[in-house]
């Protein structure tokens, strides 16, 4: 895959990068290496907090300018573009604000483990590798950069080749909010330098996002050096509707769920699952609304659903959808390819899909929504779980025990009741089965790449460890 600004409204390519040599890596490497050991010992969480948020005002300046360059690399509306960069600055914001006490030390019961003192202690890790993809360009690497530096590691970026000006404006805008030298670089390179990055000994963890087979590559190589990972990959989500529901707004949601990006969001709700009582009047306003979304340039304010981001991602979507409809799937709304220069596809509804289709098992990486009937709660789960994926989920009931029932029993990372699943910096976010393990954001988001290091002192009277008694 070349490194390059390729513009998927147009499919022009805009601006190529040549990928960093073998040298060039490994000074990278050295520098963010020598970094860390500076910055973990002598920088304080008030200094960190403070390049946080002067990182943050940057990116609210200058959201304009750079909402235009995600919109230009890979093809979401403009307003969703800028809506992310400030989501970046929250993010930033939310980590100056609180990373300090979400790694205080942690008291443990000191006369329970025949301590005077016991606790556990954050400390950060080191270099972390952070191999992420292009459909959220900014957001996707903020959430891992600012905990990551907060908490005091430092990280080089393998950005997805097809966003490479993005990459190099987050490690500019975070050097410019004054973060040292060689606390977050980019690196411009292709997926087979992964390997040689990760192995080095200098590097101790790293995170992606992505595909599942960069994933399964990802965390091999990470198991052979037994090395930490956080894995973000793809995802299924249902989207359920109950018969108690407020159905206009359960179909105005789902809408947004299905269409945000472009369809391209691995938290988007992709099976839409509807109780038998409601699914024709769900089917009818939901194929209504959708069919009335406005495909066109991105940069246009009135356009709902922009280009997918690559050529191959937009004919994948259309074989899916070809694919099931040659089996018998019926396409309510959309699914032609648009005779247009670009890689557009049509806001699509598709019903009536059986076990054997892809569209079945698959992640639907574009706006191609599958809509399923559910004769009751039990089957509704069903189909929810019958997925390799557990990422996100959303159902729909204003029946406190329906309520329940799919918060206990959904598989999935998260669940969002009469709402559409979100990431915040508040919350954490991640997966299960084939989504992935680890949490990104919130507490748990910035212990991941930490030590959590346990602390035992004995008082000097009795010495050594229980004042000598053998415990387990
Ligand atoms: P992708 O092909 O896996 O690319 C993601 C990143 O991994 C890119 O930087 C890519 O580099 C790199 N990569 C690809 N193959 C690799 C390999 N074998 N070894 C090491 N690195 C490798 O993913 P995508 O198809 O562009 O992105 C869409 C996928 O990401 C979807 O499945 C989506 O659900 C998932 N996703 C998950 C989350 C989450 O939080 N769970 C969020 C967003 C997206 P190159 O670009 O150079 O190939």
């Amino acid at each position: 895959m070349p490194i390059a600004t390729i513009n998927p409204a147009t499919g022009e390519t805009v601006k190529t990068f040549t990928p960093a040599t073998d040298e060039e890596v490994d000074a990278a490497i050295a520098r963010a290496y020598a970094r860390f050991q500076d910055y973990r010992h002598n920088t304080t969480f008030a200094q960190r907090a403070g390049w946080a948020n002067a990182t943050a005002d940057l990116l609210e300046k200058e959201a304009d300018e750079t909402a235009a360059l995600m919109t230009l690399e890979m093809g979401k509306t403009l307003a969703s573009a800028k809506a992310e960069v400030l989501k970046c600055a929250k993010g930033f914001r939310f980590y100056a604000d609180n990373a300090e006490r979400l790694l205080a030390d942690e008291p443990a019961d000191a006369a329970k483990v025949g301590a005077t003192k016991a606790y556990t202690r954050y400390q950060p890790l080191g270099v972390v590798l952070a191999v992420m993809p292009w459909n959220f360009p900014l957001w996707q690497a903020v959430r891992f950069a600012a905990p990551a530096l907060m908490a005091g590691n430092v990280g080089i970026l393998k950005h997805a080749s097809n966003v490479p000006q993005c990459a190099l404006y987050l490690a500019d805008v975070i050097a410019r909010g004054g973060f040292p030298e060689g606390c977050f670089q980019t690196l411009l390179v292709a997926s087979s330098a992964v390997e040689t990055i990760l192995r080095d000994p200098r590097v101790a963890a790293a995170t992606l996002t992505g595909s599942e087979p960069a994933g399964q590559s990802v965390a091999a190589i990470a198991g052979d050096e037994i090395k930490p990972t956080v894995l973000e990959l793809g995802g299924s989500d249902p989207f359920i509707v109950m018969p108690s529901a407020n159905l206009d707004e359960a179909v105005k949601t789902a809408v947004t769920a299905r269409t945000q990006n472009n369809g391209q969001s691995c938290i988007a709700a992709k099976r839409f699952i509807a109780h038998a009582d409601i699914y024709e009047r769900f089917v009818d306003k939901f194929v209504e609304a959708v069919a009335a979304l406005k495909v066109g340039d991105p940069t246009d304010p009135d356009t709902d659903v922009g280009p997918l981001a690559t050529e191959s991602g937009r004919d994948e979507v259309a074989k899916q959808v070809e694919d099931a409809a040659a089996a018998g799937a019926v396409i309510r709304c959309g699914g032609q390819r648009l005779d247009r220069p670009g890689w557009y596809y049509p806001p699509t509804v598709v019903t009536d899909i059986t076990k054997d289709m892809a569209l079945y098992s698959e992640e639907v990486f574009g706006p191609v929504a599958s809509v399923y009937r559910a004769g009751d709660i039990d089957e509704a789960i069903e189909i929810a779980n019958a997925t390799t994926f557990g990422l996100g989920s959303n159902a729909w009931t204003n029946d406190e025990a329906e309520q329940q029932r799919f918060i206990d029993d959904i598989e999935a990372g998260q669940v969002f009741i009469n709402g559409m699943t979100v990431s915040h910096p508040e919350l954490p976010f991640g997966g299960v089965k084939r989504s992935g393990y680890g949490r990104e954001l919130a507490g748990l988001g910035i212990r991941e790449f930490c030590n959590a290091k346990t602390v035992w002192i004995g008082s000097a009277d009795t010495g050594s460890s229980a004042g000598g008694k053998k415990v387990e």
